[in-house]
């Protein structure tokens, strides 16, 4: 019991930590758009490139805002809230409540999550059904933000303190006095900001490609390193890669598409993260908030003779560390 106290102080230590970094940093580049190289733009009548920049950029930013914070506030959907819906599922041994289907706990929230993906300390949160949209769109703008700051932002800044670009990315590593002596302490702190944006970037689009292959299977982090494959034997399951992605997003037309992912939406997933046979079913409210059990319980009807439900309720009775696990990732199968 101490060590779970521990833990969860260790965790939201980190995890407030992180989230600092982050408004510090964004925050801080922004700024230095508004209070450098936006102020030189105007100034040098290069009105073409203002525009540009102010509407991509603004339109980056509020993105990213949005959606991290969306992802750090929005409840990943606690299994604890869905209990009445989860009665005959498994019971966990650490929080003993009714895991559903691909509910995970999460140990350092002590917690089972819906169909949990991973914890995330940079959002202090753990990353499950009702969060995963607002992860995955923040990786993407966050990508995209990083890597528009460390090509353009960069180059813009110098020209904005210099008058041209004198140095380049590489320069970075060989030419550190010079560019001390020309940026001055301000400048060379700003300068390696906008640097250490370039292999963030690049790291946060390999991390999309990543979650974005496993959307297109419908997996998440945990059965993809276990490597549990829940709807080999569903009778239901048969959703292309299209179909996956359109109810990830939760968006069927070109305007949704526009209006619900380019623009910021808090537009709910389809389902309720509880069964897979349910994906049809649009919750715009939470089960729980539905006022009506017998929605749950028409679910369970429909299931309980599923050979899927009932090959996970064997598995979760007899639960055994798969052979293909490698050793570095067995500790994470004690978590899970
Ligand atoms: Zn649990
Ligand atoms: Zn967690």
């Amino acid at each position: 019991m101490p060590n779970e106290k521990v833990r969860k102080i260790l965790s939201n230590s980190i995890g407030c930590l992180c989230i600092i970094i982050f408004f510090s940093l964004t925050t801080y580049i922004v700024y230095v758009f508004y209070s450098t190289i936006a102020i030189t733009t105007l100034e040098e009548k290069r009105y073409g490139k203002f525009i540009f920049h102010f509407i991509f950029g603004n339109w980056l930013a509020i993105n990213i805002y949005f959606h991290y914070i969306m992802a750090c506030v929005t409840s990943p959907g606690l299994a604890k809230d869905y209990q009445h819906l989860a009665r005959q599922y498994p019971i966990c041994k650490k929080c003993s409540f009714n895991k559903p289907p691909r509910t995970h706990h999460c140990s350092w929230c002590n917690v089972c999550v819906l169909r949990f993906d991973h914890h995330c300390p940079w959002l202090n949160n753990c990353v499950g059904f009702y969060n995963y949209r607002y992860f995955f769109q923040f990786c993407c703008f966050m990508a995209t933000g990083c890597l528009y700051a460390g090509f353009f932002g960069y180059r813009e800044y110098q020209i904005s303190r210099l008058g041209v670009q004198v140095f380049r990315h590489i320069d970075s590593f060989f030419k550190v006095p010079d560019i001390l002596e020309d940026l001055g302490v301000d400048g060379f702190i700003t300068y390696y900001i906008f640097i250490l944006t370039v292999p963030v970037g690049f790291a946060l689009t390999g991390f999309s490609c990543c979650h974005a292959h496993m959307i297109s299977r419908d997996e998440t982090s945990v059965e993809r390193l276990l490597q549990i494959d829940y709807k080999k034997d569903s009778i239901t399951y048969n959703n292309s890669c299209l179909d996956n992605w359109k109810r990830f997003l939760g968006v069927y037309t070109l305007g949704e598409f526009i209006g619900r992912i380019l623009l910021p939406s808090m537009h709910k997933p389809r389902g309720n993260g509880i069964t897979t046979s349910d994906y049809d079913i649009n919750t715009d409210l939470l089960p729980h908030q539905q006022g009506h059990i017998s929605y749950g319980s028409n679910i369970y009807h429909h299931i309980s003779d599923n050979y899927l439900f009932r090959k996970y309720r064997s598995e979760m009775s007899s639960w055994r560390k798969p052979h293909t696990i490698s050793r570095e990732w067995q500790h994470v199968v004690k978590t899970c």
